[in-house]
């Protein structure tokens, strides 16, 4: 089985398994009832969540073409606190 897309004038579009080679050109809505045409997409690629969609292009970006600073980025603030209250125990250097 295969899962194929159609689109609906009304209710928009939705997904139909049929066996492989075997898709209809056109479906009758589950909804409305109405004629639903067939919809070449690209698979997958909308479940893709944006902000990560955001860091891959950032990260490959930051490759080619690194941002430039004009000035020294500023110290990190004084020491943190560790994720571990245990931590806070062992002897520093
Ligand atoms: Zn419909």
């Amino acid at each position: 089985m295969a899962t194929y897309e159609y689109r609906c004038p009304r209710d928009g579009d939705f997904d139909v398994k049929f066996p492989v080679g075997t898709a209809a050109s056109r479906v009758h809505c589950s909804v409305c009832g109405s004629e639903a045409v067939r919809v070449f997409s690209a698979p997958l690629l909308a479940r893709t969540p944006r902000p990560l969609v955001a860091a891959i292009d950032r990260a490959e970006r930051s490759a080619e073409a690194p941002d430039v600073v004009s000035t020294i980025p500023a110290k990190p603030r004084a020491r943190r606190l560790p994720v571990n209250p245990a931590h806070a125990r062992l002897p520093r250097p």
